[in-house]
């Protein structure tokens, strides 16, 4: 049946393909299964083995893709996999209890995660999740389940999900993957960010989509308005065809921009730096234009490890975008860690509110030996090319000191142990906490540099959840109190004569660009596929004209008139 449904696009594009519904559904673990007990446990080893040969699979996969280093880990998991002694125990249960062969390895395994969990020792803590990974698989494969691989999906597939989590999108086979749709998130969820540095068309917050469509049928999105046509009609295929032709060709338009700066009409220059999540999002930014880089996201390094990236593991990852940037600017946040990004490593406390809970800069400093290794890691980083060094989730003076001194600290053992780094690299702050916005002249005094985060920014500053999509109507940066609390960020900044980039969505935000360059944004840091739109921008406008925007805009009531007026500028000047 031909049937449109609505979301919210998330990644421009527009796609044709087959639907793959990936769902990760609750297991169904019987019991009981008494008198059964040779073929329960025939079962349970013919899934041990079903399970390595899969692991061997993705490992030779691996080293193909990652390298041999990455493709370790599996090795690992098939090690544990293999372990005699948890095989006696769970074949115990099933003969002593008359267990059937998942509740059982299930009991077993839970003993042997709980047991690791209450170790001193962190790396076999930390086995403890990998346990727990394959376990799922063990038991998947009892079951007769089918274990999706996404990055083995047949060509020409649009994965349609509950969700996605950025660990799943990370794992997209960009070569076959030409889009995804969800039924939750919104524009500034991770993997809709992701989505984007990997330029997949996508479109999340669609509702119950899940059941209204089958695995194999044909779908078509528009991710520019974010429509997806369940069975197209020939038509309606032709009709996404030829704008998907109009909008790669605006795209290669735009790219011709590449090599030039963003200078307004009047002489003034701004950055235009792209955002990434991994060393494999350089060439993107490079091939759009992106003139140094104002976000590394480093926890997607930790999210796509087993265990805690070393510190040399971190250096050679964090070199391999500063050598490829060649000489212009990159600012590596430190671990972002918790909201909506999880380590199952590191058994992050089941939290109530989690973006107002345990995350990022308040983990590193609770456990400052994370801290440590990233700062260490970034300031060898420094010798090859120009970094930056920038902190997630800050809401006081007291936490940017305390991160100041164990940032000495790490200088002060470098130097010991004489290994070099640049004396001069930068370490600045994310505004996104309204307490570091309305002080913003205060903190300017304590750090090298701001980048204002509005995606949290807005989150915290309207309450209103950035992944909620029953809520998305109100997560608004245009709404007039984010725009003061930008706008006081901005002032503060100068005030304290630092320069203040923004690396939230905003900055990517076409609509927004005369009226946060009329504010006096440096700096504008993004998805790398809105680089160019920005330039563009910049080059059409005058500053004069632009803080004259920012004066009646300031004047306004609600974001509705708010709009009203930046789109009357715009029309003229863009
Ligand atoms: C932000 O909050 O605007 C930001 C850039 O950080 P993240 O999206 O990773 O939370
Ligand atoms: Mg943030």
């Amino acid at each position: 049946m031909n049937k449109k449904i609505n979301g919210i696009d998330a990644s421009p594009g527009y796609s044709i393909g087959i639907a793959y519904i990936y769902s990760e559904m609750e297991l169904d673990l019987k019991k009981d299964r008494t008198g059964r007990a040779e073929l329960e446990i025939e079962k349970l080893l013919e899934a041990r083995n079903k399970s390595k040969n899969q692991l061997v699979s993705i490992m030779e996969k691996t080293v193909l893709i990652l390298g041999k280093d990455k493709a370790e880990i599996f090795q690992g998991h098939i090690t544990l996999l293999e372990d005699e002694d948890l095989l006696e125990e769970v074949i115990e249960l099933i003969k002593g209890d008359s267990l059937s062969a998942e509740y059982a390895l299930n009991v077993g395994i839970e003993g042997y995660c709980e047991m690791l969990d209450n170790l001193d020792d962190e790396y076999l803590r930390e086995r403890g999740a990998d346990l727990r990974d394959i376990a799922k698989r063990w038991l998947k494969n009892i079951l007769g389940i089918e274990i999706v691989d996404l990055s083995s999906l047949p060509k020409d597939t649009i994965i349609i999900a509950k969700d996605l989590t950025p660990s799943d999108t990370a794992q997209l086979d960009l070569k076959n993957i030409v889009g995804f749709v969800t039924e939750i998130g919104g524009k500034t969820a991770h993997s809709s960010i992701m989505a984007r540095s990997l330029e997949i068309p996508a479109i999340v917050g669609t509702g119950n989509i899940c059941s209204q469509v089958k695995s194999g049928e044909e779908i078509a999105i528009d991710a520019v308005e974010g429509i997806v046509i369940i069975s197209p009609t020939k038509e309606e295929k032709d009709d996404i065809l030829s704008k998907k032709e109009s909008f790669l060709q605006e795209k290669e338009i735009l790219k011709k921009l590449k090599d030039v700066e963003a200078i307004s009409k009047d002489g003034i220059t701004v950055g235009t730096w792209a955002n990434i999540g991994d060393p494999k999002d350089v060439p993107g930014v490079l091939r759009n234009g992106g003139l140094g880089i104002g976000l590394y996201r480093t926890e997607f390094l930790f999210m796509n490890s087993d265990k805690f990236p070393t510190e040399n593991e971190q250096f050679i990852a964090y070199k391999n975008v500063v050598e490829a940037m060649d000489g212009k600017p990159v600012t590596i946040r430190t671990m972002d860690i918790g909201g909506d990004k999880s380590l199952p490593y590191m058994d992050l406390p089941k939290e109530e509110n989690p973006f107002l809970g345990w995350r990022a800069l308040r983990v590193c400093l609770d456990r400052p030996e994370i801290l440590k290794s990233q700062y260490r890691a970034l300031l060898r980083t420094s010798m090859y090319g120009i970094v930056k060094i920038m902190l997630p989730m800050v809401i006081s003076i007291e936490e940017v000191r305390k991160a100041k001194a164990i940032f000495e600290e790490c200088k002060k053992e470098l130097r010991a142990e004489n290994i070099p780094f640049k004396d001069n690299v930068e370490l600045g702050i994310m505004v996104e906490t309204p307490a570091v916005a309305f002080r913003a002249k205060q903190f300017a005094k304590e750090v090298d540099f701001f980048s204002i985060g509005t995606n949290d920014l807005t989150q915290y500053t309207l309450a209103v959840d950035r992944g909620n999509e029953n809520i998305a109507h109100l997560y608004d940066t245009y709404n007039p109190g984010v725009l003061e609390a930008i706008k006081l960020s901005i002032e503060g900044a100068h005030f304290g004569g630092i320069k203040i980039s923004m690396c939230g969505e905003f900055a990517g935000d076409s609509e927004a660009t005369a009226l946060l360059f009329g504010m006096g944004l440096d700096a504008f840091s993004m998805s790398a596929i809105s680089v160019p739109k920005i330039k563009r921008n910049i080059r059409e406008l005058n500053k004069s004209d632009c803080v004259a925007l920012v004066e009646r805009v300031m004047e306004k009531s609600t974001s509705e008139e708010v709009l009203i007026e930046i789109r009357k500028f715009n029309k003229k000047y863009l």
